[in-house]
Order: structure tokens, then C-alpha cells, then sequence
């Protein structure tokens, strides 16, 4: 393995703070307890960042230290700086992998990336949702069976309106009948991105085991290859063989 992967996990953190329930189940925030399993990891190397932080904690010099950023966000995509949705948009462009998590669908970088409205169908009732595997060779389902449960839910529904995935990973199908496209890659520029949908705050969704293998596996699937910037410039060009 080469050098270490530096992934900065962003999180609003905001239902941490304000609801007593939510704040119990993630002490240390959605992002904390995503850094505590990412931190298991040898290759890799943690930074945690929030919506309160100055410049959310995206400053130039962090997102030009990140490899792969983790996002989620719900209650307040509004508040997210569109100076600071610009510079991640460039970063992804330049190569650094995103991975968008559950609410994160709506924040203002994922609609941008993905030029669509984002827009699905919801329901919170606590239901079950069963995650199929649909592409057991691709590395983010690296170590899964043919399927995972996750025993409470909010569901997420088709239409989910985006473009048709690079590559679509998961499926997951929900207690009360409906079926989401849940685990979606795709690529902007040099950058990988990966959309995965469980991961509602009031459930420990967070915790279970095959959750956290697939970000694991997923942040390993989007980092940066090399030579990031070079191939990006938009100029003229002399020809290579002589021209009549
Ligand atoms: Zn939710």
C-alpha cells in the first residue's frame, strides 16, 4: 500500500446537537462515529469537519490535503456557502473522490455534480430495507454476501431523479414495497464519486458491520489517481507531427 488515503468527513451536525435522542446515539456526531471505524484502517487518515466550522472546515488548504470527502447533510443544505460548493465541485473535477451519504442526495454539491433535481420519495416508519448486491465484483462490494439487512430504515424511493449511474452497486427493496437505486458511482472530471443511501440519524445504521464495509471500500474506490491537474488545462496547442 502506498502512502495513507486523507479523508475529510463532513457532517451539518446539527441533529446531534439539538435533539437529546439523536445526540445520545451519536455522541461524538454522525462524522465522529464514522472516523472512529475509518480510523481502524491503516491506509487511512482521518479529519473531521462541520457545518459551524469556519468555512465549514473546507478551507482551500483541507480540500487540497483530502483525497476523498465524505458528505452528509439534511436539515441545512441552504446554509452551505456557495463559494465553498464551488471549490469542492473544482476539487472533484481535479480528482478527489466524494461519497455521498443518505440525505446528502439534496445538498447543493450533489445536485451540481449531478446536474438533476436529486428528488425521491421518503417515508419514516422504521421499516426494514434489504440491500442487494447487484454487482458482487465491483470493489465497494468487496466482502459482502448476496444481500444485508438493515432492521430500521427511513425509506427511500424511486424516482430518485439522477442521471443513470456510471455504475449502480446497489439496489435495496424496503419492507413496505417500494425499491431505491442505493449505492450509485459515478465520474465528473478526474473524480469518483459514490452515492449511498442508508444512514438516517435516528437509527444506528452507523454501527452495523456491512454499512461500514462498504464506505470503507468505498473511500478505497475513489481515491485520487495521480497526475490530477496536468490534463485539465484548456489551451492551444501546437501539433505534435508537422502539418501541410
Ligand atoms: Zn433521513
Amino acid at each position: 500500500m502506498g502512502k495513507q488515503i486523507r479523508v475529510t468527513i463532513w457532517n451539518e451536525y446539527l441533529h446531534e446537537v439539538e435533539d437529546p435522542a439523536i445526540g445520545a446515539l451519536y455522541p461524538k456526531g454522525i462524522h465522529g462515529a464514522i472516523g472512529e471505524f475509518l480510523a481502524n484502517e491503516a491506509d487511512m487518515l482521518i479529519r473531521l469537519a462541520a457545518l459551524r466550522d469556519e468555512e465549514h472546515g473546507l478551507t482551500a488548504d483541507v480540500l487540497e490535503q483530502t483525497d476523498v470527502l465524505i458528505w452528509w447533510g439534511h436539515i441545512a443544505h441552504h446554509e452551505v456557502e456557495d463559494a465553498v460548493v464551488e471549490r469542492v465541485y473544482q476539487r472533484v473535477l481535479e480528482g478527489m473522490g466524494l461519497i455521498v451519504l443518505h440525505s446528502g442526495h439534496y445538498a447543493k454539491i450533489f445536485r451540481r455534480l449531478m446536474g438533476t433535481t436529486c428528488s425521491l420519495r421518503w417515508r419514516e416508519a422504521g421499516e426494514k430495507e434489504r440491500v442487494w448486491v447487484i454487482e458482487p465484483g465491483h470493489p465497494i462490494a468487496e466482502g459482502l454476501d448476496h444481500y444485508f439487512e438493515i432492521p430500521k430504515t427511513e425509506m427511500y424511493g424511486e424516482r430518485f431523479d439522477i442521471p443513470e449511474p456510471d455504475t449502480l452497486v446497489f439496489v435495496s427493496w424496503y419492507a413496505g414495497g417500494e425499491v431505491f437505486r442505493s449505492g450509485c458511482c459515478y465520474q465528473r472530471g478526474r473524480g469518483k464519486i459514490f452515492y449511498f443511501s442508508p444512514g438516517h440519524e435516528t437509527y444506528p445504521i452507523y454501527y452495523q458491520q456491512e454499512v461500514q464495509q462498504v464506505i470503507t471500500n468505498a473511500v478505497r474506490w475513489a481515491r485520487p489517481t495521480t497526475g490530477r491537474s496536468k490534463h485539465l488545462a484548456n489551451v492551444s496547442v501546437p501539433p505534435l507531427e508537422p502539418l501541410d
